[in-house]
């Protein structure tokens, strides 16, 4: 019994020791950072952005990998699959990790309980946005024509649950208006047929709709939040253009699986925390109208709360809204 005992506790010895080892070398790898929308999207590009320096930080490289479909949740999906040894980390957002449970009643993950939240990368945001030739040049006649023309329209978004549909979703119900929805693999498929003039309009996140906007190869109707964005001057808030009731933003944020070792989660928490610290980082984020976690807003305890928090308050909103995966 006492040799038993010994030859387990040595065992359970063996197994820390390779533990800790397995930890102290970590990263001896490139990570896979999980997008769950197309390249070229604003997921896509936070993703490129924060990975770019933690990669500097953490001496591997992150890899992005995009995996799209069902409006984020495929990708998301994989993430919570994957083997929980931090090689595997995924880029979710207010829609993947806010509006998916209550849009998909068989959604294979739980966002609050099957991941070890790293951090907020960043806030988005969210403008109405439509293609530069669209008939109206403010928000009131926008509306106006969402009104007489909604189902003519066709509005952009990237899949049942992204933010892109859940914002614009939250737009028909404000302003009792319907309009035909085209999904698309991630908003920045989405925006090329915006720019394009193949669709009408979209809801999204401001990241990559800056440039568009600043080329004049889209039209900016409003942003959806109290203040104007320094890097959109010129375009008015939803309150000064008439819309008041209409105000969301949305997140960006990085998780790993549940189970991934907590000395990992630090690991990666910290060097997301640098790369929000970094000069060159910043600059891009805020050049492309994302605003940057303050001190208390990251890490994993405040994306914890934020991820219960959001799903509390889409739950409602999207049940009211009478829309589920498949409209
Ligand atoms: N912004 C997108 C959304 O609507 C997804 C993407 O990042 O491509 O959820």
């Amino acid at each position: 019994m006492k040799r038993r005992s010994i030859l387990l506790a040595a065992a359970a010895l063996g197994l820390a020791a390779t533990g800790a080892h397995a930890q102290g070398t970590y990263p001896s790898r490139p990570i896979t950072m999980i997008v769950p929308f197309a390249a070229g999207g604003p997921t896509d590009v936070v993703a490129r952005i924060v990975g770019e320096h933690m990669s500097r930080t953490l001496g591997q490289q992150i890899v992005v990998e995009n995996v799209a479909g069902a409006g984020g949740t495929t990708g998301i999906t994989r993430a919570k699959q994957a083997a929980p040894d931090g090689y595997t980390i995924a880029m979710g957002h207010m829609g993947t990790h806010g509006a998916a449970p209550a849009l998909y009643p068989n959604l294979r993950y739980d966002p609050a309980k099957d991941f070890e939240p790293i951090g907020l990368a960043a806030g988005t945001p969210i403008l109405i946005v439509t293609r530069k030739d669209f008939p109206a040049d403010n928000l009131k006649d926008f509306i106006e024509k969402l009104k007489n023309e909604g189902p003519k329209l066709n509005e952009a978004h990237a899949g049942v649950g992204s933010v892109s549909h859940t914002t614009c979703t939250l737009l028909a119900s404000i302003t009792n208006t319907k309009f035909t929805r085209v999904a698309y693999r991630g908003t920045g498929p989405a925006l090329n047929d915006l720019v394009a003039g193949q669709v009408d309009f979209g809801c999204d996140q401001i990241v990559n709709l800056v440039p568009q906007i600043q080329a004049g190869t889209i039209k900016a109707m409003a942003i959806a939040t109290p203040e104007r964005s320094p890097s959109l001057p010129n375009v008015p808030t939803t309150k000064e253009a008439g819309l008041p009731e209409y105000q969301v933003s949305a997140w960006n944020a990085v998780f790993a699986p549940k189970g991934t070792p907590k000395e990992i989660v630090q690991k990666l928490s910290d060097a997301l925390d640098k790369a929000l610290d970094d000069e060159n980082t910043r600059k891009r984020l805020l050049e492309l109208g994302g605003v940057i976690p303050d001190k208390p807003e990251r890490g994993g305890a405040a994306l914890q709360k934020l991820v219960e928090s959001e799903v509390a308050r889409w739950t409602p909103v999207l049940k009211a809204a009478g829309v589920t995966a498949g409209q």
